[in-house]
């Protein structure tokens, strides 16, 4: 069979090749304990994929979001899990492009190098919910310093990270010309702020994804690390979700191909009424549609990735690729666990874990209901209903 051609070859199979040393008995271990892959996390921080964003004059290698979506998409089709650190690829472009020229320079190549995680990356609050602009956590100015008081939710790997991108706001909602106006990007010392003002507690979750509530009391942060101007910072939060929300499709292309993988080797294995599963075409045709289905959305990706990568103003196809890979990655591991029968729930299967991951990303970093109303408004101009 021909298969088309695959987009970086080489850093695709040095991806694999180093997710090989991470295989399903790994994640079980982490998954019973709720504990973070440090070791995975570290090895990929080693082999320099976790800095591809990174310009080469600040020690990455300068490459574009297109590569970073081939590796996610092998991490997560070997079986592994990037939510782990998926952050520390993307979330240094707020400093990147909203950033001082010191901040570039003291934070990038550590960055880079690994020498400080910048994992965290902290926007919703519970009362707020999506609706960010209706944020509470406050930093007040006094001087030099900022004074943070509020509360984050569901704030992923708050305590595996040095730093962290805060949102938060600093004029009172009320007295802004527009809701969005009025909040700012702090880059919060993690190291410095717990116990100091930051209190971290863990929420246990259905996946393990190192999600914590953040509670802020008197915090000080230096107003040296205010990114960009005051009262922007909304907009700076922006420009950086697209790129999450490319990277985090790749991850749900991967999963949806790890399934489709998985569902095929078993129906052509697997022998009941004296011939393989996979030649009922009732077992064949949900496996060939979730190979369609993540075919498209993969297409969906590398075009939001390209238009990315060309500065190009691609909001709505970043939405659109999220959405259709979530979509299709769900209905892969669905049929995933109906090819597996009964071993489908096996915990040494791999599959109810990758199910329960797969699963995330209808709901995070973006829910579906607002990626079809940013659809609705953007792309058709239909009326706004918020
Ligand atoms: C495991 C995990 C990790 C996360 N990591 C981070 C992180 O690191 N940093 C961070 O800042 N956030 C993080 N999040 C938060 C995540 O981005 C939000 O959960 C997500 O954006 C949805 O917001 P919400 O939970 O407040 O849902 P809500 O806004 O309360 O919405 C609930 C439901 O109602 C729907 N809904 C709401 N309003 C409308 C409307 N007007 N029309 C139609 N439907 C509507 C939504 O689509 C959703 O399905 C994480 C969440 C989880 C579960």
């Amino acid at each position: 069979m021909v298969q088309a051609q695959e987009s970086f070859p080489e850093i695709r199979d040095a991806v694999r090749r180093l997710c090989s040393d991470f295989p399903g008995d790994y994640w079980q271990a982490l998954d019973r304990e709720r504990r973070y892959p440090t070791e995975f996390v570290t090895a990929l921080t080693q082999a320099g994929f976790l800095s591809v964003l990174i310009p080469e004059a600040f020690g990455g290698s300068g490459l574009g979001l297109s590569a970073a979506t081939a590796i996610l998409e092998e991490i997560h089709r070997s079986g592994c899990n990037g939510g782990a650190c998926h952050a520390q690829m993307y979330t240094m472009g707020t400093v990147l492009k909203h950033g001082s020229d010191a901040q570039k320079r003291t934070y990038l190549p550590k960055i880079a190098s690994g020498e400080l995680r910048l994992q965290a990356f902290g926007v919703t609050e519970p009362t707020a919910g999506t609706d960010t602009t209706r944020i509470r956590t406050f930093a007040r100015r006094i001087g030099d310093t900022y004074i943070v008081n509020g509360q984050k939710i569901w704030i992923s790997r708050a305590e595996h990270s040095d730093l962290m991108v805060l949102l938060c706001r600093t004029t009172p909602r009320e007295e802004c010309a527009k809701p969005s106006d009025g909040m700012s990007v702090l880059l919060v010392d993690m190291r410095q702020a717990v116990g100091n003002g930051l209190t971290i507690r863990p929420i246990r979750t259905m996946l393990n994804h190192a999600t914590t509530e953040l509670f802020f009391d008197e915090l000080e942060v230096p107003a040296a690390n205010l990114i960009g101007e005051e009262g922007k910072g909304f907009r700076y939060i922006l420009s950086g979700m697209n790129a999450e929300r490319i990277l985090i499709a790749a991850e749900c292309i991967g999963d949806g191909r790890f399934f489709i993988d998985r569902a095929t080797a078993y129906a052509k294995d697997r022998s009941v009424f004296g011939r393989a599963i996979g030649q009922n075409q009732g077992v064949q045709f949900p496996i060939a549609r979730a190979y369609v289905q993540i075919s498209a959305a993969a297409g969906m990706v590398d075009k939001a990735a390209q238009m990315f990568d060309e500065g190009l103003d691609g909001g709505t196809e970043a939405n659109m690729a999220k959405m259709l890979a979530s979509e299709a990655s769900w209905y892969a591991a669905d049929m995933c666990v109906q090819t597996h029968g009964g071993f489908g729930f096996a915990e040494e299967y791999d599959i109810e874990r990758k199910f329960r991951e797969t699963r995330l990303y209808q709901v995070a970093p973006i829910s579906t209901n607002l990626i079809l109303s940013h659809v609705a408004t953007h792309a058709l101009g239909l009326p706004k209903s918020f």
